[in-house]
């Protein structure tokens, strides 16, 4: 028997509204039914690029063609229009952040479990090529022992004007791109109990929300991850920094170029003293190249689409959803925990 093609709409039709019409036009096995949006200059772009729109929610929520509801309004929005969905009989696809508090997500997960449908958040960079390089690196043993592993994000460009630099709309670079630095961590660091987290927020260039962050959260087996995203800094950082007994690895940016290091002679201990600013020094002696050996790293590919075509393999009953809610649960309990550090200065324990 042929499958049925799922039918697909989008709330909030602004930048990722139309990147989710788009994947629903691209993806084999889902079809974009329409969208809708509250302001009426998006609609009128809807009618420009031939994409059907509905008048309202309540219409857009009663078209029985209608599977699966993705919703991309501005943060605060999230959770009203989830349960809403969710009370009339759809599938839900929800933004990133979820919502900004764990107790609102224990509400929605309520709802999802109520009226017995499937309740995921896009959490689109597991995907990343960089991610899934780095993460690799560190679950092939190559390096030995991981310690330590920095994500960094950088930008120079300031936070962005409009709700994402209002608090109330849930504005701010953690619950922007922290979301998923931080998503990628806990995927990163799955079966390991996360210990403390010490964070620092920055207001640089806006003085309500935060434009960017540093954490430093320990997990359990002594390893440190910090992550960091800046939307002050003109000068380019590593994007993964990943220190293991063995050797370190740099992937320097999305596309993956950089390099692992490994030691291959640990026993040589004829070091030469060098000169270092006002002093001399063994310690910090560059290796020689006889006790290194030095590797590309090798790019993992990475399918762009593999959230969409997860989402259409699990309505199927083909697949398990990737993105989990208890997940997103603790995801969110990090990022409270790191709101309370930077406001007390004070290392919060888990
Ligand atoms: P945007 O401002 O471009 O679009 C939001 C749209 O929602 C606007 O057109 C607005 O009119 C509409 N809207 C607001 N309230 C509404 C309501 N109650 N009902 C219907 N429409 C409403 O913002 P964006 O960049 O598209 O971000 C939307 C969501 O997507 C946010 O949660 C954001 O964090 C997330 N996002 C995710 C990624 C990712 O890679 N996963 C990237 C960017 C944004």
């Amino acid at each position: 028997m042929a499958k049925k093609t799922i039918g697909g709409a989008v709330i909030g039709y602004g930048g990722m509204g139309n990147f989710h019409s788009n994947k629903m036009l691209e993806v084999d096995g889902i079809e974009l039914i329409g969208v809708y949006d509250i302001d009426p200059a998006r609609h009128e772009l809807a009618k420009e690029r031939g994409v059907s729109y509905f008048d309202s929610r309540e219409a857009l929520l009663a078209d029985e063609r209608i599977d699966v509801v993705v919703v991309a309004t501005p943060n605060d929005a999230h959770k009203e229009i989830v349960i809403d969905a969710l009370s009339k009989g759809k599938n839900v696809v929800c933004e990133k952040p979820v919502t900004m508090k764990s107790t609102d997500l224990d509400d929605m997960i309520a709802a999802s479990e109520k009226y017995g449908r499937l309740f995921t958040v896009h959490q689109n960079r597991r995907w990343d090529e960089d991610y899934l390089t780095a993460k690799k690196i560190i679950e092939d043993g190559t390096l030995g022992r991981v310690f330590r592993i920095e994500s960094k994000i950088h930008g120079s460009h300031g936070i962005p004007e409009g709700w994402r630099s209002e608090k109330k709309h849930g504005g701010g670079m953690l619950l922007d791109w922290g979301v998923h630095s931080l998503d990628q961590m806990l995927t990163m660091m799955e079966g390991r109990e996360l210990l403390s987290v010490y964070a620092t927020l920055t207001n640089i260039t806006n003085d309500e929300c935060d434009d960017g962050y540093s954490c430093l959260c320990k997990f359990e087996g002594g390893v440190e991850f910090v992550s960091e995203v800046y939307t002050n800094n003109f000068i380019q950082m590593p994007r993964w920094y990943i220190l293991g007994e063995n050797g370190s690895a740099l992937v320097k940016d999305w596309d993956c170029n950089g390099e692992i290091v490994k030691v291959v002679n640990w026993e040589k201990y004829d070091i030469a003293p060098v000169a270092a600013g006002a002093g001399i020094t063994k310690t910090m002696a560059p290796r020689t190249k006889d006790t290194i050996k030095t590797f590309p790293v090798e790019k993992v590919e990475a399918d762009w689409s593999a959230f969409y075509k997860n989402l259409v393999a699990y309505i199927n009953g083909e697949e398990e959803i990737v993105v989990k809610l208890p997940q997103q649960r603790k995801l969110l309990k990090v990022i409270e925990a790191i709101f309370e550090s930077a406001e007390k200065n004070e290392v919060i324990k888990f």
